[in-house]
């Protein structure tokens, strides 16, 4: 046995604990898991099954822990894993598996699959088999402090464009301020005007904010990889920033996995209880809203859909204050089929879109999403993750569907006033 195998199946045993024994034990092999997931609905693929994309972890597990593993295994009957298996694996566990949860929201036995497959991609990890891209994103996060090596010269370059254009000054490492605002990679790359919308919106809303020079970016790549001692190099930063500078709240960006990291696990990766709060970027905008903070004006008169993020709406819980906001500036907002807790994935989340070769599976999986664009025919679609945007928009482009996507922080900075320009009127 290689020493990365015998790590990886070492540390693929350590993750087998007590939820993950009785998931497996539990499993009646009902297939409903199935149904729920893009992957196998999308290619009819039986190997896309949720709960057989865990194969190798459960034959570990029974041969380890239960009698009837351990008499197969001594007569032959259950094949040791091996390293040729878990390379095959690699295509199971992360480039068709977006951690959505929609299997484990449909499980009549109540397991998580997510959970599992999370626990899974330590072991591949640990046994070298997660792919490069993934892993490229996480090196850079860890090095250079960003998946997609974005530096603060690029953060400090898109705060002077905001200040130039929008006359708002983008405050940076402000002790005491109320909120500390992460951003993702790609906000900063892509979607500069993220924190354009920001600037106005707390402007209007006379909240006070900072940015972070040692702790800007969200996202977390070691939770997508499986590697949590990456991922806690990671929250920590974070954690650090937003004790120096002592805020209250800190704000996650429109990505789905940072606010996961951050909100729903940072807390058990670090071992202690935050000392401030974390609010994914709806949530403040709805907690706004309520409060008579956020006051837009006008309405978009073209036909609106929204894509649910994963892990803002099912694992996280957060449904109704999109629908609220969209409802404050939209007069024509549609809901797509399965819309809200249900909705399907975009195809690209859990690090899923920075695998190159998992591209084509990606596309196929996107007809699902084309299926339930087609039954409701938006002019734009609108999201609240940098993420989904990206890939809604490559799966779009691929199927040559004219749908612009914006992003729903932006859209509702579109129907603020420009404080500045009335301010100096
Ligand atoms: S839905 Fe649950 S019980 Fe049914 S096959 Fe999947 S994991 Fe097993
Ligand atoms: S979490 Fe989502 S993508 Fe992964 S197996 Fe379950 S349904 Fe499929």
């Amino acid at each position: 046995m290689s020493a990365s195998l015998e790590k990886g199946v070492r540390v693929l045993k350590e993750m087998i604990d007590a939820p993950i024994a009785s998931y497996f034990s539990s499993c009646v092999h009902c297939g409903l898991c199935a149904e729920a997931c893009l992957f196998y609905t999308e290619t009819g693929d039986p190997k896309y099954t949720p709960i057989h994309k865990l194969e190798p972890m459960r034959r570990l597990y029974e041969q380890e822990y239960t009698l009837l593993g351990r008499l197969k295994k001594m007569v032959g009957l259950s094949k040791p894993v091996t390293d040729a298996e878990l390379g095959q694996w690699q295509e199971l566990v992360y480039n068709s598996c977006t951690l959505c949860g929609r299997c484990s929201a449909v499980c009549p036995m109540g397991n998580d699959i997510v959970y599992m497959v999370r626990k899974f991609r330590e072991g591949m990890s640990a046994a070298g088999h997660a792919p490069v891209g993934i892993k490229g994103a996480v090196n850079r996060t860890v090095n250079i402090g960003s998946p997609m090596g974005v530096k603060l010269p690029a953060v400090k370059a898109q705060m002077k464009h905001v200040e130039e254009d929008h006359g708002i000054p983008i405050p940076m490492d402000v002790v005491g301020a109320e909120y500390l605002v992460m951003l993702s990679s790609m906000e900063i790359i892509n979607f500069p005007e993220y924190l354009a919308a920001i600037a106005k919106i707390m402007k209007q809303a006379g909240r006070t904010w900072t940015l972070c020079s040692t702790a800007f970016e969200a996202t977390n790549a070691g939770m997508q990889i499986g590697n949590s001692d990456l991922a806690r190099v990671i929250v920590s930063r974070i954690v650090e920033g937003a004790e120096k500078l002592k805020v209250k709240t800190v704000i996650s960006p429109e990505c789905g996995h940072a606010y996961t990291a951050l909100r729903w696990e940072g807390a058990n990766l670090i071992g202690r209880p935050f000392t401030f709060k974390v609010q994914h970027i709806i949530e403040v905008l709805g907690e706004f809203q309520e409060k008579g903070l956020l006051k837009t004006e006008g309405f978009e008169t073209d036909r609106l859909t929204f894509h649910d993020p994963c892990q803002l709406a099912r694992r996280g819980g957060v449904i109704q204050p999109q629908r609220n906001l969209m409802n404050m500036v939209a007069k024509n907002f549609v809901e797509m089929p399965d819309a809200g807790y249900m909705n399907w994935c975009c195809g690209g989340g859990g690090g899923a879109s920075a695998i190159e070769e998992g591209e084509e599976l990606r596309l196929a999986a996107f007809k699902k999403k084309k299926s339930q664009l087609e039954a409701v025919k938006p002019d734009r679609l609108v999201t609240a993750c940098a993420n989904c945007r990206i890939v809604l928009e490559e799966g779009l482009e691929h199927y040559q569907m004219d749908i612009p996507v914006i992003g729903l922080t932006e859209l509702i900075a579109e129907h603020i006033p420009d404080l500045a320009k009335s301010e100096g009127a």
